[in-house]
């Protein structure tokens, strides 16, 4: 729970237990290899819930650790700092982990500042910055009274708003780049398109003002790696514009959008450009405000079914969802559905992620016929799930039937899954888990419905 007080015992390793969820091993703080299955865990969570229903994310912030390794040791790593998106998933546990392995932070708002300058090992507030091109008059006021110097701009407007507030901030230019590759353009919104920058060099030198840089966002969920060579060829043009109004520029920023699926060629890339057009004799700064790819798989998410019916008649109309990225096997055909679940999670709450972030979730079972299902072999289980193999063996065949997936509020939009495979036998009481569960999900979830 994001909201939830911070305290590192929330979520930090106990010493050597007997719980089962450590399997008697001894495990040390923030041991990166301690094996803990979250599978394991999250069963045994549902196990000791008893009576209670409520849905609840279970994190493995190894998955965490490790996705920052995966960039530490990447092509690119050397070169390019990481600054997480908290906007992404503001966890205090994430946080804190985060800021133990030395992180800076991009942040979007006072609140987010606030929350990472609160963390128990405090970073430098020189290593936030404010990734907002369009902020707040009370928001500026406060980056400056909390000591974060960097932040953006894409118009003229913030530009005359920062020169009255907060002069001496360190600025960064957020120009438009190609992102329609992406899931999310942010470019719809922010950055500002090449033809004007030489322009608003020309305010910022007029002002006074100290503009240090450069950065771009190509898209979240950035599906064409070759758009960070684009970006970075563009970002080269803009430094050369600002030579030209007099500045020397030291930073360059490459934002988010990396994904996991793709992150060896867009490091590749990143670092190909960066060679070509900012190579490290120049000296400069260049850093990154990666927010899925550090959390993502991190997270999993078990709801409760709270309720069942056969399915309505095939000719009525159903919300559509972007069926891309669903296998042809999972979606079944498209004759309807046999039977409709209803869960205690929706498109209102964690899954608004399906709403603002275009994701397509998968369901599994994680008990069937209120029986913990270790493994139901029809069921790949996402990624970071682990499953004994021989208990998956042992387990027969299960036989599926096509499914939608319903949240819990009275609205017909909420709907999680409109087609998809599940095992027959699941009833009111079982819980369905959630892979990839870790961006963009809690941190936008609302109380619609109560
Ligand atoms: N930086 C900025 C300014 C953003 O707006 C976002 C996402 O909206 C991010 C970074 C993180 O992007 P991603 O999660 O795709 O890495």
């Amino acid at each position: 729970n994001a909201q939830m007080p911070y305290s590192p015992q929330h979520y930090l390793p106990t010493p050597p237990t007997t719980s089962p969820l450590f399997r008697n091993k001894e495990v040390t703080d923030l041991d990166p290899i301690a094996d803990i299955n979250i599978h394991e865990m999250i069963q045994s969570i549902i196990a000791d819930k008893m009576e209670d229903e409520a849905a609840f994310f279970a994190a493995d912030l190894s998955a965490v650790f490790q996705a920052v390794q995966m960039w530490r040791q990447s092509p690119m790593g050397e070169r390019v700092e990481i600054f997480y998106a908290v906007k992404c998933n503001p966890s205090p546990p994430v946080l804190h982990l985060l800021s133990l392995l030395g992180l800076s932070f991009d942040c979007a708002s006072t609140s987010e500042v606030t929350q990472v300058l609160s963390l128990p090992v405090k970073p430098n507030p020189k290593r936030i910055i404010y990734a907002n091109p369009c902020k707040p008059a009370s928001h500026i006021r406060a980056a400056q009274a909390q000591g974060v110097e960097m932040m953006t701009f894409d118009n003229a407007d913030e530009l005359y708003k920062i020169k009255r507030l907060y002069p001496q901030a360190k600025l960064v230019l957020r120009m438009l780049t190609d992102d329609s590759k992406s899931l999310c353009r942010l470019g719809l919104k922010y950055g500002a398109p090449l033809s004007t920058c030489p322009g608003l060099f020309a305010v910022a030198k007029q002002l006074g003002l100290n503009v240090i840089g450069v950065s771009f966002h190509v898209g979240s969920g950035c599906k064409d790696p070759m758009l960070f060579a684009d970006a970075i060829w563009r970002a080269r043009k803009v430094f050369d514009m600002g030579k030209s109004a007099g500045y020397d520029f030291t930073l360059l920023d490459v934002g988010g959008g990396f994904e996991r699926a793709t992150f060896a060629e867009m490091s590749q890339v990143v670092r190909d450009s960066l060679d070509l057009y900012f190579p490290v004799e120049l000296g400069i700064r260049v850093i990154a405000e990666p927010g899925r790819l550090l959390v993502s798989s991190a997270f999993t998410l078990a709801t409760h079914i709270i309720a069942r019916r056969r399915a309505i008649p095939s000719g009525i109309a159903m919300p559509s969802s972007p069926k891309e990225d669903i296998s042809e096997e999972d979606q079944g055909n498209e004759e309807g559905t046999d039977v409709m679940y209803y869960i205690n999670d929706g498109v209102y709450g964690s899954f608004n992620c399906i709403m603002f972030d275009h994701q397509i979730v998968h369901p599994y079972p994680l008990s069937l016929g209120h029986s913990p299902t270790w493994a139901v072999p029809s069921f790949p289980p996402p990624p970071n799930v682990h499953l004994p193999v021989d208990l998956s063996v042992k387990l027969g065949y299960v036989e599926n039937e096509k499914a939608s997936v319903w949240g819990p509020t009275c609205d017909s939009i909420d709907c999680v899954r409109e087609t998809v495979k599940l095992p027959k036998g699941l009833e009111v009481g079982d819980w369905l888990g959630w892979g990839e569960m870790g961006a963009y999900t809690l941190c936008a979830a609302s109380t619609f419905n109560g």
